[in-house]
């Protein structure tokens, strides 16, 4: 297959465009490097079946014909997306509608990333795919949670209405290497502040949860996702859920780092709640996570030591 990858230099993309070229297929990836980097990019600089253009989905373009269109880009990190607020709604609107009508052209399957967040501060715990949510329209995240609403209700118009043969992947917070050292999400800031022996920012008091899924398990959900006949959202996430106290505890113990906490305001709208019902992706996809947060940590750890300049913990081999 020749597939596109939006949103290729990302943390995501990136890992996706490999998982692709690892199968024998072809990548044209695009990106705008707002929120992504040519480093997550530069081991692809000799694959031939690598094409790369830095482009804004915003701006109709045309990658020639394809089989796929797989559609991450879009800012994913809050500070991010507070700071591009009018850009994450363009993106989740006129950015989706390009690719959606690319892959109309050239009836190609569509997969579009979308997000936990559509369930907004879930009154409904945890979150399986019938609960319709509880979004602030207006608060500061609406620019981002809005936008990906707006997507799926674009991308199921597109399914229904066009005949465009579309997923879509309500992915839950997921973390690896390649996940920016700064972007501000919580594992990469704890890992860093970690690393550097600083306090680990806990905002509120740290009882609000997350559920933490390893970089390749969602990918593998994905994968699985496009190839199937489903076209309504599927939730792709680890269900074991933390407190964000308990993530922190985990982080310490697993770089041995003797940080302290320190407890900042709590951002407005932060979700209380937060975990996936993967029952639908069980049963249609039989997939489920395997990797645990602690080892998913240690897994990503070295990574996250080469970006605070120390060495491996673990000497390569010679
Ligand atoms: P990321 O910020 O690392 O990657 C997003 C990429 O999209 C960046 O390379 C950025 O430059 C690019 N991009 C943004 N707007 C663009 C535009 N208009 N045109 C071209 N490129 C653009 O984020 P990520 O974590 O890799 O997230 C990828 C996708 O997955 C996003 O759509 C995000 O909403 C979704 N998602 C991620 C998570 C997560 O935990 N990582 C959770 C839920 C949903
Ligand atoms: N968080 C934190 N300290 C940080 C960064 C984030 O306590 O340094 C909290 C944040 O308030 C939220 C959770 O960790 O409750 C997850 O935040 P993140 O930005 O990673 O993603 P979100 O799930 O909010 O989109």
């Amino acid at each position: 297959m020749r597939v596109l990858v939006t949103g290729v230099a990302g943390f995501l993309g990136s890992h996706f465009a490999d998982r692709l070229l690892g199968e024998g297929h072809s990548v044209v990836g695009v990106d705008n490097f707002s929120t992504g980097f040519h480093e997550n990019l530069d081991h692809l600089a000799h694959e031939p079946r690598f094409e790369f253009e830095e482009l804004d989905i915003c701006t109709a373009f045309d990658p020639g014909p394809v089989d796929y269109v797989f559609n991450f880009a879009s800012p994913a990190s809050p500070p991010e997306y507070l700071r591009l607020a009018v850009e994450t709604l363009r993106t989740g609107s006129a950015g989706v509608e390009n690719t959606l009508q690319i892959a109309a052209r050239y009836g190609a399957g569509f997969l579009h990333a979308s997000t936990s967040e559509c369930y907004g501060d879930p009154l409904e715990h945890p979150q399986s795919e019938s609960y319709w949510g509880h979004v602030n329209p207006v608060g500061p995240r609406s620019v981002y949670d809005e936008a990906k609403r707006y997507a799926e209700a674009l991308t199921m118009a597109y399914h229904r209405t066009r005949g465009v043969d579309t997923h879509l992947a309500r992915i839950f917070n997921t973390y690896g290497p390649r996940l920016h050292p700064d972007d501000g999400r919580v594992i990469s800031n704890f890992i860093m502040q970690a690393l550097r022996s600083e306090p680990l920012t806990v905002y509120g008091d740290g009882s609000q949860t997350r559920s933490f899924c390893f970089v390749d398990d969602l990918i593998e959900g994905i994968v699985r996702l496009s190839r199937s006949d489903e076209h309504l959202p599927v939730n792709i996430g680890n269900p074991t859920e933390f407190t964000i106290l308990e993530c922190a505890q985990t982080v310490l113990e697993v770089t041995g780092s003797k940080s302290e906490l320190r407890f900042e305001a709590l951002p407005v709208d932060d979700p209380t709640r937060r975990c996936p019902d993967i029952a639908k992706a069980r049963a249609l996809l039989g997939w489920e996570p395997h990797v645990s947060l602690k080892e998913g940590l240690i897994r990503s750890l070295d990574f996250f030591r080469s970006k605070a300049g120390l060495p491996l913990s673990v000497a390569p081999p010679r």
